[in-house]
């Protein structure tokens, strides 16, 4: 017998920001921890076909997947807390389901009917709901509709799922604020009625509502919201503010959230296994030590730009019991001095990923004072490109070495257009995009750090490492420690008598998880606290570090 798939669907009402995704991604961890196959699928209601072709302050960081997509941040957390890899299938956009629509229509898949958004694009998200539970062979699919009830551009997505539930067993759960109001500090309920209320005019009436607020919720308040929103007092469930978002699901489980959800759907409750999630929350409520790391970019009076990196260093620290305290560097328009000044005591610095030209000098001001200061760098993308810049000038005297990314007209070009990047013109997801494999030199750190060979990382670039500069790179000291199989691309570089001194052309930040943190990630702030096991040239890794690797 086929088996009967599950949906939850979670909408917004009030405000954006409230943090459905990240209720989506702790529902999914609880329901998963009782051994329930979980796929999610996020909307975003906007006309671009995917995140890409948006500024990262526009809606945060693009985040990139195996399969080569460039997503929304969401799938970023989802991928973190459900331990998943997913396609691009897991993320909507109007843009993308209409342009699906448009191509049959084109095609003459409909042929002699007007088509229409009723029934024919409503009809198509069904149909990609269905296929993606097939596909993932899921229990359950979760699936997050982006932006707030009302909006008017969100109405096809809830209509969609509307009809889904005529047909499919599916469970609505709403997320809405619940403000604090001046000094009595009296929890306001009205905002959470007016938004069921606008989703009960859809034809969709929650099961279950999720209160952000800044405590728990007081049980009147639960009495009240129940009575004007036709939702049982039991399945008002409170979202207070936490330390840190990897508590949200042991949050969710006090409560019994997914057993309430289990049991809607005519579930039996099964046992759980979260103890491994327990243990993480708890090394990273109580650090044994901490450390300043600084991120340098041009995004950083939006946090979300950089939301992967920012996590990626939150699992490192947990697995060393280490507090990390972020130092943000915005380096644009900021002399060598200015940076200097900015950087000084922190432990660590990351340059990360980015593109064009606002910033760029600042950022190799900074990669500079790391490695004459002897201090642990990582850097990332952009950051590596950067790193082999600032080599190539100061150490290797080719004082106009640039790339051509933001100085066309530079004579020492040692970033460079990737050859067949060269006469693309169209920018949608034309990029060197996804996973790709890595060769790392045997006796290198990094080859130490991954503990096998070959690796492979997710990538989003167009530029990379000119070849013709590669000699007098290696002569100078550089050590590219990481290469594409036909040697062709270059992937890692690393400085030997250096505490650490590495960066990659990849985005090792999209692999990372809480209960398994990347090796790289996990090395460096072992550096930053002056822990590194790793020693610089060493083929024979103690047993305990190679059981953390391999851990990865
Ligand atoms: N702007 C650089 C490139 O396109 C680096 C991209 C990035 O950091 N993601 O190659």
């Amino acid at each position: 017998m086929e088996k009967r798939v599950k949906y939850v669907v979670v909408t917004g009402g009030v405000l954006s920001g409230l943090g459905k995704g990240l209720f989506i991604s702790s529902l999914g961890t609880l329901l998963k921890s009782r051994g329930f196959n979980i796929i999610p699928i996020k909307i975003d209601p906007y006309v671009n076909v995917d995140a890409g072709t948006m500024n990262p302050t526009e809606h945060g960081e693009v985040f990139v997947l195996d399969d080569g997509s460039e997503v929304d941040m969401d799938l970023g957390n989802y991928e973190r807390f459900l331990d998943l890899t997913l396609t691009t299938k897991s993320n909507i956009t109007t843009g993308k389901i209409f342009k699906q629509v448009i191509d049959k229509e084109r095609r003459g898949d409909y042929l002699g009917k007007t088509v229409q958004p009723i029934p024919h694009v409503t009809d198509e998200l069904q149909s990609w709901f269905k296929e993606v539970a097939r596909e993932s062979n899921a229990d359950i699919v979760l699936i997050e509709i982006g932006g707030t009830v009302g909006d008017i551009e969100n109405l096809i997505f809830l209509e969609s799922v509307r009809e889904l539930s005529l047909e499919e067993e599916v469970i609505f759960i709403h997320c809405a604020l619940v403000p604090v109001m001046g000094g009595v500090g009296e929890q306001k309920t009205k905002p959470v009625q007016q938004s069921v209320h606008r989703l009960r005019e859809i034809g969709i009436t929650p099961n279950l509502i999720f209160c952000r607020s800044e405590e728990y919720l007081l049980d009147s308040i639960k009495e009240k919201i129940a009575k004007f929103c036709g939702v049982r007092k039991e399945f008002i469930i409170s979202g207070p503010d936490v330390k840190n978002i990897y508590e949200i699901p042991l949050i969710l489980d006090k409560q019994g959230v997914a057993d309430k959800v289990m049991k809607m759907f005519g579930c039996e409750s099964v046992e759980k296994n979260l103890y491994s999630w327990n243990e993480f929350v708890s090394t990273l409520n109580n650090p044994e030590k901490q450390v300043t790391i600084a991120i340098t970019g041009k995004y950083t009076y939006l946090k979300d730009a950089y939301v992967s990196i920012i996590e990626s260093l939150v699992h490192a620290g947990g697995k060393n019991a280490c507090k990390i305290n972020l130092r943000w560097v915005e380096t644009t328009n900021l002399s060598e001095e200015e940076v200097f000044k900015l950087l000084e005591g922190v432990d660590g610095i990351l340059v990360p990923g980015g593109f064009g030209a606002r910033g760029v000098e600042g950022k190799i001001h900074c990669i500079k004072y790391a490695r004459e200061k002897d201090i642990p760098f990582l850097g990332l993308c952009y950051g590596f490109q950067l790193a082999v810049i600032e080599y190539a000038r100061n150490v290797c005297n080719i004082k106009d070495a640039s790339s051509t990314e933001f100085k066309s007209d530079c004579l020492s070009p040692v970033i460079d257009i990737m050859e067949n990047q060269k006469h693309t013109l169209a920018k949608g997801g034309t990029m060197r995009l996804g996973i790709y494999p890595a060769i790392l030199k045997s006796d290198s750190r990094i080859r130490n750090i991954y503990g096998v060979d070959n690796i492979s990382e997710r990538h989003r670039h167009r530029y990379e490492v000119n070849n013709n500069y590669r000699a007098v790179l290696e002569n100078n000291g550089l050590i590219f420690s990481g290469v594409s199989p036909d040697n062709n691309l270059m992937e890692f570089l690393e400085l030997p008598n250096h505490r650490f001194f590495i960066a990659t052309q990849a985005h090792p930040e999209f692999l990372s998880r809480p209960l398994k943190p990347h090796p790289l990630f996990l090395e460096f702030v072992k550096s930053c606290i002056g822990e590194e096991v790793v020693s610089e040239i060493m083929s024979n890794p103690p047993a305990t570090d190679l059981e953390l690797l391999n851990d990865f």
